[in-house]
């Protein structure tokens, strides 16, 4: 539920749009215990607000969302070992190539080190894996990676044609809880030297394990839409994950980039951030959702989140 309040960038992105621009009606429990049916043709405001900011406003109890046909999709990773590789280098092929693909291809590239911990599986202990994730419909997929393939020699090349339902190895995300602090930065471009400092401060040798992740924006994304998902002229979403509070001091630095590179942060990817919301929204949005939460919650009832209200 909360993906799609949040915007919800899935795996064909690009292609598709965020799932937050599919949802045709929601149902919403606001503070004063009315329970709404909100479209956009009935109600613009609230629906345009719910959908990007929605914890802020009520629980949804309801989405009705607009499906897509995908019955099978060229995607899967390329894995380097980036104590072997300068895990900048993937990174620098990696935004070049995004250059060069079609709005309809969808791809992030991950940096993850392993600790040498025995619940990890024997192949990862230790290890440093920088990877390039992919997903596209069309046809042409093993055309495009080709120029991916000839970065170096990969650990692992899981690229190929794919039922949808096997989409989710694509990310191998974990399916089960984990505690982990996070931020984001949606970027007009990708300095990849700096995105190489980053690299090397959050690499093997980091205080606390580092999860970094860039995914490629642009694309349906970036159309206008009726909602308050933000930042659509980004070019790159820049994530960052943290084991523990630890290597917090060491990454505000690196996320303090000049204005002119940074739009601002994506409520999906801001996991105990610690602050009010700061750049979750473009201020003129953020207006109209303050003046949203004061009609539907003054009291400031759904306050356990990022704020919208004036007083945030
Ligand atoms: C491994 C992993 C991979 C991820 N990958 C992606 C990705 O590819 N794309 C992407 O967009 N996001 C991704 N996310 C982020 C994810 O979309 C957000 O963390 C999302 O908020 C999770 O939803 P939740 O219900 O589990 O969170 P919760 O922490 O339970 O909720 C988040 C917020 O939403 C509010 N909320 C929850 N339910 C409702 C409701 N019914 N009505 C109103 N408000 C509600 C809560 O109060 C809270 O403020 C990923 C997260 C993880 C952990």
């Amino acid at each position: 539920m909360s993906y799609t309040l949040g915007g919800g960038l899935g795996i064909l992105a690009r292609e598709f749009g965020c799932a937050a621009g599919h949802v045709r009606r929601l149902e919403v429990a606001t503070a004063d215990g009315e329970v709404r049916r909100v479209t956009p043709e009935a109600d613009p405001e609230l629906y345009r607000a719910l959908l990007g900011a929605g914890q802020n406003l009520g629980i949804v109890t309801e989405l009705e969302i607009g499906l897509v046909p995908v019955r099978a999709l060229y995607g899967g990773s390329l894995a380097f070992d980036g104590r072997v590789v300068d895990p900048a280098a993937p990174l620098r092929a990696y935004e070049a190539w995004t250059r060069t693909v079609p709005d309809g291809l969808t791809s992030s590239f991950a940096a993850v080190p392993y600790p040498d911990l025995p619940v990890l599986p024997p192949h990862l202990r230790g290890t440093y894996v920088v990877s390039v994730r992919v997903a596209h419909t069309g046809a042409d997929g093993d055309a495009l990676v080709a120029p991916l393939r000839e970065i170096g020699p990969a650990l692992s090349d899981t690229l190929r044609t794919m039922p949808y339902a096997e989409s989710h190895t694509i990310h191998s995300d974990p399916d089960f809880p984990h505690a982990s602090y996070g931020d984001s930065t949606v970027l007009r471009d990708l300095d990849v030297e700096r995105a190489g400092e980053l690299l090397r401060a959050t690499g093997p040798g980091a205080p606390a394990m580092c999860v970094v992740q860039v995914n490629h924006l642009g694309g349906a994304p970036a159309r206008p839409a009726p909602n308050a998902v933000p930042w659509r002229e980004g070019r790159f979403l820049a994530r960052l994950l943290r084991a523990g509070e630890r290597a917090r001091a060491l990454l505000d630095p690196v996320f303090a980039l000049p204005a002119e590179h940074t739009l601002g942060r994506s409520l999906n990817f801001a996991f105990g951030a610690g602050d009010r919301g700061a750049g979750l929204y473009e201020p003129e949005t953020r207006k109209r959702l303050a003046r949203v939460k004061e009609d539907y919650d003054p009291a400031n009832l759904f306050r356990r989140n990022y704020g919208v209200s004036a007083a945030c």
